[in-house]
């Protein structure tokens, strides 16, 4: 008899500091795919979709895929599309199932709740019923709830950042749904919790002392009894009580031994709290580095850290790119700026022609930057579509909507309508822009553009732009969080 698995994807992670409340627009502009659609898309790459896949098939599971949606990260979301996204999974949770397995991301927070995931778990469980195994995979960068811990038996998150094993992640917490439908196994899962608003590097594990920690855990996976352990670096612009690192051992019985897994990586967290890995500069000292950059040894990549649209940031700052241009910088990239207006104002333009128009600062300029007046040259225009080629995103479609170019004194400026932190090479390439080629890679992403243009990168730099998700905690007037909480008191 085939076992009979219920499967869905939702993913949000929320930055409740953005103003900008996420809709299901939102998810239409990521993706918001029923299930035939998504497995026929995103079902055979580096997704936890496709690792689930395998192991179904591996076991010949009856497989309903109810749906894939996820948004780009941005503020809360709305109860109108979180009723929106879960009432098919809640219906269909009512039918006669072996097991159910969620991809969330673990950070969402709704307008109506600080648990995003906490709710739909327990609305699943209300119309599942109390004992069905209930699997989740979850980004590393989740605030994993009590809550949801009490509601699923089995949760496994990704072990790396940039995140690069989707598909493996898949594949394990997969094999331990496949273990407890069978009865061979009977999970729990175990959290232990420090008052800090993130790990130290934001959970970064190519480097650091997450590093250990990832070995630690693995060794202890050997251990009888103990299936897999997850070490979230959390996600710190979420001003809710309950943000912070934890981790998870998914393990046989709630007993002293397999607690202790978790207290004693939770303690490394909190003990190495001051162990920052990133030098975080000004712009004004990103820029005269490049200025002083002189090559030969590949592209300097400047990560704009505070202004990554994959935290919630409104990509919109323009600190950087001033400094930059202050600074005579030529031969250079940078982007993506998302700017709706000008992107569309610009596509209005012929390629080639001389515009002068203001970027970005629009949404906070007090953050990051007012808007820059400039005149430059069209050199593209068009839909931003974008299929990946690299470790994140090989074969996966992104778009940015309408795009364009423009060249500003030696400075090719991508400028996006839709949202995302540049993470592969394509997010260039696509548009005429060959990053590989450049003297100076300016680009707003945090970690993540580091499994793409490491590689290329003669040095990478991070500066702190002041924008949305500054490292500056204290000027974020953090309301909800439970005190004392590191690094605010
Ligand atoms: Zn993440």
């Amino acid at each position: 008899m085939r076992l009979k698995v219920l499967t869905a994807e939702i993913l949000h992670e929320t930055n409740t500091f953005n103003i900008h409340p996420t809709t299901i627009k939102s998810f239409e502009d990521r993706y918001l795919l029923d299930g035939e659609l998504a497995i026929a898309t995103r079902g055979d790459l580096n997704t936890e979709l496709a690792g689930l896949l395998d192991v179904g098939g591996d076991y010949n599971w009856q497989i309903d895929h109810v749906i894939s949606a996820a948004a780009g990260p941005g503020g809360t979301v709305t109860r109108d599309a979180f009723e929106t996204l879960t009432a098919p999974l809640i219906a269909a949770a009512q039918g006669q199932w072996d097991g159910i397995f969620l991809m969330l991301h673990g950070a969402m927070v709704t307008d109506f709740c600080e648990d995003g995931e906490g709710e739909i778990l327990a609305r699943l469980r209300a119309s599942a019923g109390a004992n069905i195994p209930i699997a989740v995979t979850l980004d590393p960068h989740a605030n994993v709830t009590p809550k949801m811990c009490d509601l699923a038996q089995i949760l496994v998150s990704y072990t790396t950042y940039p995140h690069v094993d989707l598909r493996a992640t898949g594949r394990r917490c997969a094999e331990l749904l496949q273990r407890t439908m069978m009865g061979e196994i009977n999970p729990v899962t175990l959290r232990a919790h420090r008052p800090m608003l993130e790990e130290a590097n934001a959970g970064r594990t190519d480097l650091g002392p997450m590093i250990e920690r990832h070995a630690m855990a693995r060794a202890c996976e050997a251990r009888k009894g103990v299936y897999a352990i997850s070490v979230n670096g959390a996600f710190p612009c979420a001003d809710i009580a309950e943000v912070g690192p934890t981790v998870l051992v998914t393990c046989e019985g709630n007993t002293d031994a397999n607690q202790s897994i978790a207290e004693t990586l939770a303690d490394d967290i909190w003990d190495r709290r001051f162990e920052e890995l990133n030098t975080y500069l000004s712009c004004s000292e990103a820029a005269n580095t490049a200025k002083a950059w002189k090559g030969g040894v590949g592209p300097l990549v400047i990560a704009d850290y505070a202004d990554n649209p994959g935290s919630g940031a409104y990509g919109d700052a323009t600190n950087l790119l001033a400094a930059l241009l202050d600074a005579g910088i030529k031969d250079a990239c940078f982007g993506a700026l998302i700017d709706p207006k000008a992107a569309a104002l610009l596509n209005a333009q012929p390629v080639g022609s001389e515009v002068t128009l203001d970027i970005g600062g629009a949404t906070a300029p007090q953050l990051g930057g007012p808007p820059l007046r400039l005149t430059g040259r069209v050199k593209w225009t068009g839909e931003g579509h974008v299929v990946g080629s690299g470790p994140m995103m090989d074969g996966l479609k992104r778009d940015f909507g309408q795009t364009a170019v423009l060249e500003v004194a030696g400075i090719e400026i991508l400028i996006v309508s839709i949202a995302h932190q540049v993470l592969d090479l394509k997010q260039f390439e696509s548009f005429g822009i060959n990053p590989a080629e450049k003297s100076i890679i300016a680009l707003k992403s945090m970690q993540h553009f580091r499994a793409a243009f490491a590689p290329l990168a003669g040095r990478i730099i991070v500066c702190d732009s002041g924008a949305l998700c500054t490292l500056d905690y204290g000027s974020l007037n953090y309301k909800n969080v439970t005190r004392p909480i590191f690094p605010l008191d």
